[in-house]
């Protein structure tokens, strides 16, 4: 009997972003220059795949910097850290390499920009996640509030109202977070509001070329890891953008093979922090068992680099 066919859309963009692609290279850099073992706090990058590999060349993940010993070298995640760990680290004069993202260090400088010009700092963002955890730890407690929903507006307390300005996460789902600042200019006409978008290019390309595709799928999936914020972004974002259905699966053996059993046609997409590879790997496990044909969509080129640290590139 012959495989059944399975037409599968690729979204393009998809994958690495530059901050992800500098992280991972910051952690092999460091292995080559320092040698084995180089610590790491947290996940550099939201990719069990990425995390094994580099533990694999000697790459040691710990939660906190208590887990690192005294004169070792240690690196902080793409998603940044709070002042606080950067000043625990300088105390302990570990050696520190810093693979916070460009892309957040530019909102850290945003709330601080507010505390320097007297005002407050609305952070929109998901509780528990690194990157809010590292953005409310730029200034203190008393200077930022988060903000997760609509909700959260009858929260900020009414003698902010006239000094605040707002940063987000920048990960967020683009649709639902216009509807937030919508509500938040409403209730606070004055607010202030970053330079330049939070939300990068990265997270607003992926989002983008997924809506593209989403309405000719009936499955959409996006290879990514559960705790990746802009990976459950695109589960949702290809919902509401009338795929009927779209799951998040880590790599090829996630797969649920009658999850396809009506599937005509597939769309395919994959997280800022999971490697192409993965990618492959599904296409490759789903072509044992279908006769498949493959088309890409593009919606737009990325050029966007990132340079290794200073300390890296000599
Ligand atoms: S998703 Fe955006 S902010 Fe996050 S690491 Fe990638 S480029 Fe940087």
């Amino acid at each position: 009997m012959s495989a059944p066919k399975l037409k599968i859309l690729l979204a393009s963009p998809r994958g690495f972003c530059a901050g992800v692609t500098r992280a991972v290279q910051i952690v092999s850099t460091a292995l080559k220059k320092f040698g084995t073992p180089v610590y790491v706090r947290h996940e550099i990058v939201h990719n069990k795949y990425v995390v094994q590999t580099l533990a694999d060349q000697g790459a040691v993940f710990v939660n906190e910097l208590d887990e690192v010993p005294d004169g070792a070298v240690v690196i902080f995640s793409a998603h940044g850290v709070p002042v606080s760990v950067i000043e625990e680290a300088n105390r302990r004069r570990l050696t520190t390499i810093d693979a916070t993202c460009p892309l957040v260090e530019k909102v850290h400088r945003e709330a601080r920009k507010n505390l320097e010009n007297g005002r407050k700092t609305l952070l929109i963002g998901h509780k528990g996640h690194p990157e809010v955890i590292g953005t409310m730890g730029q200034i203190p407690a008393d200077e930022i509030k988060l903000v997760s929903s609509v909700a959260d507006i009858d929260t900020i307390p009414a003698e902010w109202a006239d000094k605040l300005g707002y940063v987000t996460q920048t990960t967020l789902s683009l649709d639902e977070t216009a509807e937030l600042l919508q509500a938040l200019k409403s209730s606070f006409p004055a607010i202030v509001k970053p330079n330049q978008n939070d939300i990068c290019y990265a997270t607003t390309n992926r989002q983008r070329a997924v809506k593209a595709i989403a309405g000719q799928c009936d499955l959409l999936m996006v290879i990514g890891a559960p705790n990746s914020s802009n990976s459950k972004r695109l589960v949702e974002v290809a919902k509401d953008a009338g795929c009927p259905r779209s799951v998040l699966v880590q790599r090829a053996a996630d797969i649920n093979l009658n999850d396809l059993s009506e599937v005509k046609t597939l769309g395919i997409t994959a997280g800022a922090s999971a490697p192409e590879i993965l990618v492959k790997e599904v296409i490759g496990t789903l072509s044992e068992h279908f006769d498949i044909t493959l088309s890409e969509h593009t919606e737009t080129e990325e050029k966007v680099s990132f340079p290794l640290p200073a300390s890296l590139r000599e």
